[in-house]
This record gives structure tokens, C-alpha cells and sequence, in this order.
């Protein structure tokens, strides 16, 4: 049984251009059988996150426990913590056994005691008939169930994975995305997953925390970051093709609240437009939820720019004469041309965010 807190830690390196806050006021807890993922843009600190829960970076300031006790200044191998790294080759001139039992074989396990739990991982893993075989007798998918093992050798309290999946092609990223669900239900310990990629995030995870410039935005189930983001960052970061964006105005009535794009007014099913007063805003939805209509009069006008066509659908990018254009997600049949005028229509749902601050206002 295992409880991860990470409590308010902080890091800073000293560069030889001064001081880079790499993480700031990062906190999230993670019990027996949750698998949270960090996720964000390139260099927002997901990596020294999970080296600082790993112990391979000690934060400036902040801690990091396991079942309540301090392990915050502990090395890396008395945590009882596992962490896979974004390369998960095997060493092609030992055995999969070997292979797999080599963390143990770093931690002075002996010989004889090692071969018992490099078994037991491998069954985990369903592959102990290749337990002799060298990695290049082993198909890819099957040597990424070998390194699997080799990180659940050590049977620790809390896995941490760093973008295990990021060199691999698609059909093996589909394959051991599937292997490492697998696992953490069988072990059921915490999971701390860091990936950039938030498909893989909302795919694998209980919990999500979208992380930027340091800080983590929002820690939610993926259907709330999905449906309820806090802020325009995380509805632009997650889903497929991010969220559109249009400058809007907020019109009251007295019995009345709406929010209007250059005077079309969309049938927008808020939640809690009483919260909203007179003014300026952003107003965020999303592409599969935006309407293009050829012979409509309402709709934020616009001029197709061009058509991708991924199988059933298709992304269309529309230009609305503003510095970002819109997308809008169609079923590839339909008879649409690039150059055509469309009214873009926005669907029932969307986000009301402050101007300003890009926080969410309903
Ligand atoms: P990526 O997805 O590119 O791996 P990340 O979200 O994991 O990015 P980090 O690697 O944690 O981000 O880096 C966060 C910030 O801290 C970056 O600006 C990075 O340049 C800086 N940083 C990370 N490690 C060090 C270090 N050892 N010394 C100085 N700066 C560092």
C-alpha cells in the first residue's frame, strides 16, 4: 500500500544566466491503484517534478513523502520508488533475464535471489518462455515487455515513467500503452507518468495535471480538464485540435445573459451565466462543436483555408480575419471546397474566460 504527497516543492537551478524556476508550488497526491500523469508544453517541469519524487534532484524547497514519512532528502535507491526513463532499450549483449534482473544486480541483490523475482516480473509481463533468449531474438513488442519487467523487478511502492512511449512507432506506443494499463491494474501502486502528449494523458489516467511555466494549472479527471478546464491554457492544451478562441462581449438583459461574437448571439447552454457581468471576454469551444453553415446569415464569417481529411472526418481551418483562424471538425463527405464563405456556428457549448487572465468565468 502506498500514498504519494508531493507538498508545494519548488526547484530552482542556477544557469550561468541566472536563476531558471523549473518548478513552482507543485503539489498532488497519488494513492494505490491512481495513475497520474503530468502533462504539458516542452520545458513546463514535468521532468524535474518525477526527479525530484525519484530523489535524483532534491527540490529548493517543499516535500516529498510516502505513507506520510519525509523522504524528501532520501538517495534514490532507499525510496522505494521505480522510475522508467524515456528510453526503455534493453542491453542487447545480456539475457532477458539478465535484462530484467539487473536493477536488483545494482542494488546487491545476490545471484541466486535475483533470479526468483526476474520469474515472478516476467510472468507479470507473460513473456518467461524468452527468459533466455537475447533481446535481438525478441520481436519489439515483446522486448518492451521485457523492459516493462525490468522495472517491476523491484516490486516498489510508486512507479514514476518518463515518456516511455515517446520513441517508439505507433503500433508498439498503442501495444505498450496497453502493457503498462495492464500492469498498474494487476499491481495496483501509484502511478506518476510525465508525457507532453495529451491524447496519452487523457487516455491512460485517473488523474491529470496540466502543468505551465512551473505550475500545475489544473489536477482533475481527464472528463473534467476535458469538459470544465479552469483556464483558456488547459482548454487550448487538451483535446484533439485545442479550443478555438473569439474576442466576445457579455450583453445583459434583466432577465437575460448573453455573449455575443460581433452581434451574433449563439444558443449557449452556460453554466452559471449569472456569474458574468457587461464586458469583453474570450470565448473558447471547441472544433468538433463548431457548425459551418454556406447560406446562413448567422455566424462569425469566415473563408475555408483549407480541408484535412483524417478518414470519417475532416479538420477544416477557416479564416475569420483575425490573427488566429478557426477550426472547425466536418464528416469528410460533405461537400465543401476550399475558398468557400461559411458562417462559423458555435454549438451549445463553451467557456466563458476572462480577457485578462484567461480564467474561467462560468
Ligand atoms: P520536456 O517535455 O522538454 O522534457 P519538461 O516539462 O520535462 O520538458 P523540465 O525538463 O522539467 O521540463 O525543465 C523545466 C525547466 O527547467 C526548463 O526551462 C529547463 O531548461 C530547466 N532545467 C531543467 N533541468 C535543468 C538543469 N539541470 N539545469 C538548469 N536548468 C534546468
Amino acid at each position: 500500500m502506498a500514498h504519494l504527497e508531493v507538498d508545494n516543492i519548488r526547484k530552482v537551478f542556477d544557469t550561468p544566466d541566472g536563476k531558471e524556476v523549473a518548478v513552482e508550488g507543485v503539489s498532488f497526491e497519488a494513492d494505490d491503484g491512481e495513475f497520474v500523469t503530468l502533462v504539458g508544453p516542452s520545458g513546463c517541469g514535468k521532468t524535474t517534478t518525477l526527479r525530484c519524487i525519484a530523489g535524483l534532484e532534491t527540490p529548493t524547497s517543499g516535500k516529498i513523502r510516502l505513507d506520510g514519512r519525509d523522504i524528501t532528502e532520501l538517495p534514490p535507491n532507499k525510496r522505494d520508488i521505480s522510475l522508467m526513463f524515456q528510453s526503455i532499450a534493453l542491453y542487447p549483449h545480456m539475457t532477458v533475464r539478465e535484462n530484467i534482473a539487473y536493477p536488483l544486480k545494482v542494488d546487491g541483490v545476490s545471484k541466486e535471489k535475483r533470479n526468483g523475482p526476474a520469474t515472478e516480473a516476467a510472468q507479470t509481463m507473460q513473456i518467461e518462455d524468452m527468459l533466455d533468449k537475447m533481446p535481438g531474438d525478441l520481436s519489439g513488442g515483446q522486448q518492451q515487455r521485457a523492459a516493462l519487467a525490468r522495472t517491476v523487478v523491484q516490486d516498489p511502492g510508486v512507479f514514476l515513467m518518463d515518456e516511455p512511449l515517446s520513441d517508439l512507432d505507433a503500433k508498439l506506443k498503442a501495444e505498450t500503452r496497453k502493457e503498462i494499463q495492464r500492469i498498474h491494474e494487476k499491481l495496483n501502486t501509484p502511478v506518476v507518468y510525465v508525457t507532453h502528449d495529451q491524447e496519452e494523458a487523457m487516455t491512460m489516467s485517473d488523474y491529470i495535471a496540466v502543468m505551465n511555466d512551473g505550475e500545475i494549472e489544473q489536477f482533475d479527471s481527464p472528463n473534467d480538464i476535458f469538459y470544465r478546464p479552469n483556464n483558456l491554457f488547459v482548454g487550448q492544451f487538451i483535446g484533439q485540435h485545442g479550443m478555438n478562441v473569439a474576442e466576445a462581449e457579455v450583453v445583459r438583459s434583466d432577465s437575460d445573459v448573453s455573449v455575443a461574437v460581433d452581434g451574433y448571439e449563439p444558443d449557449l447552454r452556460l453554466e452559471n451565466p449569472e456569474n458574468l457581468s457587461e464586458g469583453q471576454v474570450t470565448l473558447g469551444f471547441r472544433p468538433e462543436n463548431t457548425l459551418l453553415e454556406t447560406d446562413a446569415t448567422e455566424g462569425i464569417p469566415g473563408v475555408v483555408e483549407l480541408i484535412e481529411t483524417f478518414g470519417e472526418e475532416a479538420v477544416v481551418t477557416v479564416d475569420i480575419d483575425r490573427s488566429e483562424p478557426l477550426l472547425a471538425v466536418i464528416d469528410s463527405n460533405r461537400d465543401l471546397s476550399e475558398g468557400a464563405d461559411v458562417r462559423a456556428q458555435i454549438g451549445r457549448y463553451a467557456h466563458v474566460f476572462d480577457e485578462e487572465t484567461g480564467d474561467v468565468l462560468t
